[in-house]
């Protein structure tokens, strides 16, 4: 303390000399010499505010602040920051504790800051005034904001005790910053107070004033002074034109019939607009000097300021009652503007609800969207400044301010995502700031920089309501997150939307906007808003939204899909009962390999938008969709049947509400029989494969700037404007597969490495062309005019993001960027590495595409030769197909998937599709296999039952039951069609007559008949090994060595009946449970029966002849088999009933049918021949009594 005390003078007065001369340059008046007088009052001013803090430690002098001008600031202070003179340090330390936990507080500096309160922004002469405030001094000026303004601060110089600095935030394009005044300005000079007047000022009340209003064409109304309580007070309206905004006056204390009057004042002066920061509702006030004006566009007339209008506090000794006679004098009822033209929208009742209107304060507790005008209010509410113009406030909002809402609108259950009830204001209302906050603004993500613009349009352009508009937001939020900036910059995808340039983010909200808001005309008139009684403006009447969209990540979303595939996998639901009873170990696991779902997007809740930028993956060869959380794979069709062939697509953003999400499972599991399903123990490994297949028809396609995607293709160089290109018309494509490549030249003595890759087949059509200025230059002559021009395309390393795009039957340009090479396109010398030489003979040039190569589509139109081309799928005949005829063993056709099954063990692994082949017209579909092995797993993405989908050049084959079947090859190419219905409506199969299925080559392959059972020809009953499928007497497998370790045994049950329709006779086979019904069997009767069997383990009735004797496996005395016999031969049995069957014989079955054959019958005495078709064989799919019998409950009905 002694060495301070000893330093003090010295150090005083060097601070002394500083202040001086900081003050003579920053703030004595320029004009004006040096000013001993004018610098000693800044001074003292200091001295006051700093010794009234109380513990000054021993100065006099606050010699640890520093005079700052606002130069200074603004260049020099980078950082948000605050300074209180007045302050102790503990009194601070109070301060910044409000601003903990959540935030930071302001540092504090220890500067002095002295200037000019004005409202004026610029000098006297070009300074305009919109009711903004400004801290001047000779450097500069600064915005400011401040509490409880006085007018009559306004161009006098102050000493600021208590203020922060916040320079300027990324939005804020004017790049300047702001003070927040904490604390009633101290002025150096004291002020002059303008003496009262020396006449009591004749005013008139609310009440008279408006009936003034009323009868103004009756009287000349001079200008009138005005006195009242303020009761209502509207936002600052700033318009291109004009900026004001409009205050209303109630009765000091209103008696009943008063109780409704007030009267409207605009103020729209330009020096009057600071008014707006000066009024306080709820004190009154004297407007002098007002006149009565009409207002454009209005019937009815309101008062208004003059330039001479002055606002002063309300003092009742002041004032005198202006004495008016007239008329008007007695009250009238019709008392204030009403509206007029103001007509209920017709919204369905019920739906609509209104909102409430009152006031409100609160305290900032978070910032939700700021761009958007989004804010928390004391930690439950939200809050939307976006209705208002909210400029001047956005620079201030930060948790901690405190606010003060006049007339703001509360809205409950607005829906759409949105929770809590929110608070908006309208024009009508102010927001009135009543605290600052000692939070340092937190740093802003690039989402909480852009968009203002854009979120304004939807406001004041798209008219959204509120619900709509929070909706929105989110919507925006939700794409942003997903696409930026990795995909897009932040700017570019929130900027503000003009048709020469939409903003990407409203073109993805646009569909949905137009389908809830259409685009509306009319213009909010902020007149209206704020004095038509009712109030109407666009947060009075809202519904409650459903939310249309939400747009998840592509990430979510697969996970999404894949957590339900799971969920929702139940061996039970998949093998249902009593099917699953009888199969076997082997196959019961099979059936549960694989399976699929499929979720559309109202399978979500909200429905699920897909957004995501079209890449093609340079690895796979398949497309994707992109967006920041990653990639979803996906299965794109243009169109019903038609395939995707533009390359130009790739780096898209595709936007479709309509779309199939598909999650296909792959299971391996041990089940020892349907008794476990039910466990999970068993499932050995699950593996799930998601990808969404949609129709680019249905979907939102938005090119995106070059620039702005990042994508695999080379950066674009001057070399692009060089290149060469040649034309092809593809004949061929053949399956994108791993093959054995030499990679390249040099490294022969490596061993090949299987590459992915595929080949494409077709010709060129005319020679290389150049790039030239506008378009490409005509083609180069051919070397050889009669040269084939066949060429096989080799595409493998990233060159396989073209397969998707590469179909048969389109034409494409092959480019070549950078300097003309000669003979590009030609033959390819020793590096055409092919393996297959055999495909290679046919064509005269093979090509491996290179990666920086291009494709590019041509469209046969524009090439006059080409128009011929064939575009249709080849097919072969069905004859051919499912002929005996083997010489041609590829074949192609297009078909209908009905069921797919998967071999998924360690020894084997194949998936087996059946298809319906033929078009949908055709009746009758004949049915096949296809086989899908390594090395052509997992399959292409689509092949699932219900898909359309064209196979060309598959490998036909016939098995050993003379079966044709189809396997896939290296040459296959595969093209789905379209994807399965979302809704499967079962067909019933069609009624037929036996005889029928005796004519046609093709006849149905499943149908249903009513017949009568003649006899049963054969029953088989046995218990066999669900391991092995050995018979198991006493329930044990018989199985030697090795013997079975799990004894677990199922039942099986056949029964073979002839049946009849008086058209025609038929075997029918019943298997398992179908043979329950067969004989007419309830369920605990069926299940008794086969408990009977279980001690032999089999029984077998063969019934010969038309007496029907009967061979058995058993004694024939024993009961089981008297009581089968009894049954068999019994009307309970041989009855009518309804067969639905299906061939037994496939229609890919090629033994030769045979022929009609005699056979001699007895008809009475005469013995009759005659010639009978080979008796028809077909499996039971399920046979119900026939309405007509009378006995249709089984036999023992009654016991059951
Ligand atoms: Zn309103
Ligand atoms: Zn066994």
């Amino acid at each position: 303390m002694a060495a301070c005390g000893a330093q003090a003078p010295s150090s005083e007065q060097a601070w002394l000399e500083a202040a001086q001369t900081f003050i003579q340059e920053s703030l004595c008046p320029t004009d004006k010499e040096l000013n001993v007088q004018f610098t000693q009052s800044v001074i003292d001013c200091v001295k006051t505010v700093w010794l009234s803090q109380g513990k000054y430690q021993g100065f006099t002098l606050p010699l640890s602040y520093s005079f700052v001008s606002v130069q200074n600031l603004r260049t020099h202070q980078r950082l948000p920051c605050c300074s209180h003179l007045s302050w102790s340090s503990s009194a601070y330390q109070t301060w910044a504790q409000k601003a903990r936990p959540n935030g930071v507080p302001l540092p504090r500096e220890r500067l002095l800051l002295v200037g000019t309160l004005t409202d004026l922004s610029g000098d006297l002469e070009q300074g305009s005034r919109n009711g903004s405030l400004y801290v001047k001094d000779n450097t500069g000026m600064l915005g400011c904001e401040l509490i409880d303004l006085d007018l009559s601060w306004l161009g006098h110089l102050f000493l600021f005790p208590s203020w922060s600095y916040l320079p300027p935030a990324r939005w804020n394009s004017s790049g300047e910053g702001h003070l927040e005044l904490w604390e009633a300005p101290v002025p150096v000079f004291p002020l002059t107070v303008s003496p009262g007047p020396l006449t009591p000022l004749p005013v008139l009340y609310p009440e008279i004033a408006s009936r003034l209003l009323r009868h103004r064409s009756k009287f000349r109304v001079e200008q009138q002074n005005l006195a009242g309580k303020l009761i209502q007070l509207s936002a600052l309206v700033k318009s291109k034109k004009k900026a004001y905004f409009i205050l209303s006056l109630g009765e000091l204390s209103p008696t009943i019939s008063q109780a409704i009057s007030h009267v409207s004042i605009i103020v729209q002066i330009p020096a009057q607009l600071v008014w707006h920061r000066a009024l306080c509702p709820g004190k009154a006030y004297v407007l002098t000097q007002l006149r009565v004006s009409r207002i454009r566009g209005h019937h009815y007339c309101v008062w208004m300021t003059s330039p001479s209008s002055h606002l002063m506090l309300l003092e009742p000794e002041c004032v005198q009652e202006l004495e008016l006679e007239g008329p008007f004098l007695e009250a009238d009822s019709k008392s204030l503007p009403t509206s007029s033209n103001f007509q209920d929208k017709k919204e369905p009742k019920g739906l609509m609800r209104d909102s409430r209107l009152l006031h409100y304060t609160g305290t900032v507790t978070g910032v939700l969207n700021e761009p958007a005008g989004l804010y928390e209010l004391d930690g439950q509410l939200g809050l939307c400044l976006a209705y208002q113009q909210f400029h001047d406030l956005r620079r201030v909002m930060r948790p901690g301010v405190c606010l003060e809402l006049q007339d703001v609108h509360l809205l409950q259950s607005v829906g759409g995502g949105t929770t809590r009830p929110v608070l908006a204001s309208c024009l009508r209302g102010a927001i009135l700031l009543r605290g600052f906050s000692c939070q340092k603004p937190g740093t802003q993500s690039s989402l909480q920089t852009h968009g203002a613009s854009l979120y304004e349009q939807l406001v004041w352009e798209r008219q959204l309501s509120l619900p709509l508009y929070l909706w929105a937001v989110k919507a925006l939020e939700e794409l942003a997150c997903k696409l930026c900036p990795h995909l897009l910059r932040h700017h570019q995808f929130l900027q503000h939307s003009s048709p020469r340039n939409p903003s990407l983010g409203l073109q993805l909200l646009a569909p949905t906007l137009d389908a809830l808001a259409p685009p509306s005309r009319s213009i909010r008139n902020a007149h209206k808003e704020i004095l038509e009684e009712p109030h109407h403006c666009p947060l009075q009447k809202y519904a409650q939204l459903q939310t249309p969209y939400s747009f998840p990540t592509l990430a979510t979303l697969a996970e999404e899909g894949r957590h339900r595939a799971w969920a929702s996998f139940d061996p039970k639901v998949l093998l249902p009962l009593p099917e699953a009873a009888y199969l076997p170990c082997c196959q019961l696991n099979h059936r549960l390999a694989w399976s699929w779902i499929c979720l559309p997007p109202a399978a979500f809740h909200p429905p699920q938008a897909l957004v995501g930028v079209l890449v093609a993956s340079s690895h796979k060869g398949c497309l994707q969709l992109r967006d920041r959380s990653g990639s979803l794979s996906c299965l794109l069709l243009a169109k019903h049947s038609q395939p995707l062939t533009d390359p130009q697509l790739i780096g898209c953003l595709v936007r479709t509400e309509k779309f199939q999400l598909v999650v296909e499972r792959d299971v391996r599991s041990n089940f020892p029989s349907w008794k476990e399903l039910g466990m999970t123990g068993f499932i050995q490994k699950q593996q799930a494969r998601v990808y969404v297949q949609f129709f680019l028809a249905d979907a939102l396609i938005l090119p995106v700037p070059r620039s702005f995607h990042h994508s695999s293709a080379p950066p674009q160089t001057e070399s692009t404007c060089l290149g060469q290109s040649r034309l092809f018309l593809l004949s061929h494509k053949e399956a994108l597969m791993k093959r054995n490549f030499c990679t390249s030249l040099g490294t022969t003595s490596e061993v090949p490495k299987p590459t992915l890759s595929f080949h494409v087949s077709g010709c060129w059509l005319g020679g290389t062309q150049k790039k030239e200025r506008i378009g490409w230059g005509p083609p180069e002559p051919l070397t050889d005019e009669n040269k084939d021009q066949k060429v096989l395309l080799i595409f493998l390393g990233s060159s396989v993001r073209w397969f998707e795009f590469l179909h048969p039957g389109e034409i494409y340009r092959l480019v070549a960027p950078g300097p003309a090479t000669p003979k590009l396109f030609e033959v390819e010398g020793s590096s055409c590495t092919s393996q297959r030489p055999l495909e290679l003979a046919g064509c005269v040039s093979c090509l491996t595409v290179q990666d920086e190569w291009t494709l590019e589509l041509e469209s046969a139109q524009d090439l006059p030769d080409m128009l011929g081309i064939h575009k249709a799928l080849s097919g072969s005949l069905l004859t051919d197909l499912l002929g005996a005829n083997v010489t041609d063993s590829l074949v192609s056709f297009s078909a209908e998937i009905l069921s797919r099954t998967v071999w998924n063990t360690e020894v084997r692994r194949c998936v087996k599709l059946t298809v319906a082949i033929g078009t949908a017209d055709s009746e009758f579909l004949p049915r096949l296999d296809i086989y899908i092995e390594d090395p052509h797993l997992p399959p292409p993405l689509g092949l699932l039952p219900g898909a359309r989908v064209h196979f060309n050049q598959l490998e036909k084959r016939i098995s050993r039951s003379h079966n044709v079947y189809c396997c896939f090859r290296s040459s296959t190419y595969v093209q789905v069609l379209s994807f399965p219905p979302e809704t499967t409506v079962s067909a019933p199969l069609p009624h037929i007559y036996l005889a029928e299925l005796q004519q046609g080559t093709w006849g149905p392959f499943q149908a249903t008949a009513s017949c009568h059972v003649i006899s049963v020809v054969s029953l088989q009953l046995l218990w066999v090994c669900a391991h092995c499928t050995s018979v198991c007497p006493q329930g044990r497998c018989i199985r030697q060595g090795p013997a079975c370790s799990i004894q677990t045994s199922i039942s099986q049950a056949s029964i073979r009946l002839l049946v009849e329709d008086g058209t025609a006779e038929a075997m029918v086979t019943c298997r398992n449970y179908h043979v329950a019904a067969a004989l007419g069997l309830c369920p605990n009767e069926w299940t008794s029966l086969l408990e009977f069997i279980r001690k032999p383990g089999r029984v077998v009735l063969k019934f010969t002849g038309p007496g029907a004797q009967l061979e058995s496996s058993a004694k024939i005395e024993e009961p089981l088999i008297l009581y089968l016999h009894t049954l068999c031969t019994s009307p309970s049995v041989l009855r009518p009933v309804v067969l639905s069957f299906e061939l037994e014989r496939k229609p890919s079955n090629i033994t030769p049918l045979e022929p009609p054959r005699l056979q001699r019958f007895q008809c009475g005495e005469l013995p009759l021949l005659t010639r009978v078709n080979p008796r028809l064989r077909l499996a039971c799919l399920c046979i119900q009594e026939s309405s007509e019998h009378p006995n249709s409950q089984g036999a023992f009905a009654s016991s059951c």
